[in-house]
């Protein structure tokens, strides 16, 4: 296809048709030549084959992060860097932008189709919250600590309508325009405790099982995470049993739990036998280190790849591939290479229940960790460009900007590259 043909349909503003320039053309052609050059469509494996060599990349949209602008644009961006998922919210519009992202980027040039997953939670979980105040209560001479803190540019105390169109969560006539704008607020809760007045409420919400259900009817959604806190299994047996038979098309199911000690691999073998008897994919478990923490510091991997580690050399943990999450970034790979981890097959033959290579299952010959998953990292180092494109020229999908796409692509593949072990030029 022409990329001059190209159309953005995902729930955006309608944008207006942009006459490219030549040295725009050349952008794109610089964009095809770096995937072509990595061999991304050609040395891309199946998702299935990422997670049993070990270097499967999930994109991580955020289970609460809703502006659709932002995960499209993300989603053609990591499509082309070659990510195996791209994990999103559980709502419609969401599925829609990130859908049309993977084929925007898939017209560009030919690369992998990544699966799309869903985030549910089985009860109150971080990640499904979202911070809200009132801005005609805070005191005019506050310095706004809340605004610099967010990682996701969520807060705002203009006194105008945002320029570029979103709604605020308080609009009431007489009363300054700003505070949380809700779409973009994961729910990290940084701003809470730098609030020097405690203005800041957080509302959590849990995803709804028959809505869930009726979404996952769709064909364009290949898996689903189940957040859960890992100290029960009540909330978790109530939400598989409410999915229904709906499971049954999907080829992954992966269950987002944090590090709870002693209990972790009881519960995991507990949440396994409720899964199994209906369970006809194949099953990942996301060990959440540090929640949303990835894009403060090298440190905030340690805990996640500790997790990994020590999930790793358990015996008796249930069945399923193993994945990092939760403060992964640039240095998660250093770490697990540091303890040996890092696409290795030398695993104990203890960690298998029988040897066998089954549906579902991690084989003999199966890396002991799968991959990992970025979230608040991806989005940040990406993310400032798609920022930087939006101040130029407004809401607009990022192929039509080809110079921001190369500048985006490029630290998109300088992360996913840590993985795929990508050759990416400096
Ligand atoms: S909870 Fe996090 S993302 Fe939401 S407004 Fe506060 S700092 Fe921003
Ligand atoms: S830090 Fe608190 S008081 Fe200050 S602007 Fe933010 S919410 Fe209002």
């Amino acid at each position: 296809m022409a990329w001059s043909c190209f159309s953005c349909t995902a729930s955006i503003p309608p944008q207006p048709r942009v006459n490219f320039r030549p040295s725009s053309q050349k952008c794109l052609q610089d964009v095809r030549n770096m995937v072509t050059s990595l061999g991304i469509h050609s040395i891309r494996s199946s998702p299935v084959d990422s997670l049993r060599n070990g270097n499967w990349v999930k994109l991580i949209c955020g289970a609460s992060f809703e502006d659709v602008v932002d995960i499209r644009n993300l989603s053609l961006v990591y499509t082309l860097a070659g990510v195996d998922c791209i994990d999103c919210a559980a709502d419609e519009s969401v599925v829609n932008a990130v859908n049309q992202g993977i084929k925007a980027a898939r017209d560009i040039v030919e690369v992998g189709r990544p699966w799309v997953m869903i985030s549910v939670n089985d009860d109150e979980d971080l990640h499904f919250r979202k911070a809200e105040f009132d801005p005609a209560d805070c005191p005019q001479d506050c310095s706004r600590p809340c605004e610099i803190v967010c990682p996701a540019n969520a807060i705002s105390l203009e006194e105008e309508k945002s320029s570029a169109g979103h709604l605020w969560n308080n609009n009431e006539e007489g009363k300054k325009q700003g505070g949380v704008l809700t779409e973009r607020c994961y729910g990290c809760g940084r701003c809470i405790p730098v609030c020097p007045y405690d203005k800041i409420r957080v509302h959590t919400y849990v995803r709804d099982a028959a809505a869930t259900s009726e979404l996952l009817r769709r064909e364009e959604i290949d898996a689903l995470e189940i957040h859960t806190s890992g100290r029960q299994t009540l909330h978790f047996r109530s939400l598989w049993e409410g999915l229904g038979d709906t499971i049954h098309h999907l080829r992954l199911v992966a269950v987002s739990f944090p590090d709870v000690g002693d209990s972790t691999i009881s519960t995991m073998n507990a949440m396994y036998s409720i899964m199994e008897p209906r369970l006809r994919c194949f099953n990942l478990w996301q060990l959440d280190g540090r929640p949303m923490s990835g894009d403060i510091g090298r440190g905030a991997t340690r805990e996640s790849v500790a997790f990994a580690v020590r999930l790793a050399a358990a015996s008796d943990r249930p069945r399923g591939f193993l994945q990092l999450a939760g403060g992964t970034n640039a240095h998660t790979v250093a770490g697990l290479k540091k303890h040996g981890l890092f696409q290795t097959k030398s695993v104990s033959e203890e960690n298998f229940k029988d040897g066998q290579s089954m549906v579902g299952s991690l084989g003999p010959l199966d890396a002991p960790i799968g991959g990992i998953a970025y979230g608040g990292y991806a989005r940040k180092v990406v993310g400032r460009i798609l920022s930087a494109m939006q101040s130029q020229h407004g809401l607009t999908c990022i192929e039509e900007s080809p110079d921001y796409l190369f500048k985006a692509l490029a630290e998109a593949l300088a992360l996913v590259g840590t993985v795929k072990c990508y050759d990416v030029p400096s």
